[in-house]
């Protein structure tokens, strides 16, 4: 059997910038004022009055190639079932190294001392559920999935629709897929 590799569609043609899914992703995860793993984003392209505008949740891409890994010097960072990237808290002297080495943004210093980021909420996959962010989102924007499964929902939008990742040019392999 193929190895899992979780995977996001994120729907830019469907969000409406809405912070549902930042909401909910706060609550699920009990996360501390000023602590986010995901947040929305809006972006202009063109030259006027040729303008379009791109809103998108973003959040950690789970690289394939994870510099935030790489960085850590207690491996601390590691890669998770279905490629996922995990902070071993108890390893984590909070030295900030990963923060540094992420592209992204994606993770931050909890007031408690360790790296935190987006886990595509494992703790809710293991029980065969979605993540808080996918569940919540009025518009249906994200969809998330085993991408190493051609017949899933992810894996099939990825396949038959334009797309992009944020920053390529990085070499991390994000597994985060903007659909346009
Ligand atoms: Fe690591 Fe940043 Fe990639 Fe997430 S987005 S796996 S924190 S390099
Ligand atoms: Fe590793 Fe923690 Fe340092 Fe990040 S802050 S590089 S997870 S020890
Ligand atoms: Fe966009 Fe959905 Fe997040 Fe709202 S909940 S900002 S529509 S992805």
């Amino acid at each position: 059997m193929t190895a899992k590799r979780f995977a996001m569609a994120v729907d830019t043609r469907r969000c409406v910038g809405c912070n549902a899914c930042v909401i909910s992703c706060k609550t699920e995860n009990a996360l501390p004022t000023g602590g986010f793993r995901d947040w929305v984003v809006q972006e202009v392209r063109g030259k006027f009055p040729d303008l379009s505008m791109e809103i998108r949740s973003e959040r950690c891409n789970q690289c394939g190639a994870p510099s935030c890994v790489d960085a850590c010097p207690t491996g601390a960072s590691h890669v998770a079932e279905g490629g996922v990237v995990g902070v071993t808290r108890s390893k984590c002297t909070g030295c900030k190294a990963c923060l540094a080495a992420c592209p992204y943004g994606a993770r931050w210093l909890h007031p408690e001392g360790f790296a935190d980021k987006c886990t595509f909420c494992s703790h809710r996959v293991a029980r065969g559920r979605q993540p808080a962010c996918v569940e919540t989102c009025p518009t249906r924007s994200l969809t998330f999935g085993d991408l190493a499964d051609p017949d899933s929902a992810v894996a099939q939008l990825v396949a038959r629709r334009r797309h992009h990742v944020v920053r390529e040019e990085q070499g991390t392999r994000p597994n985060v897929f903007f659909l346009t």
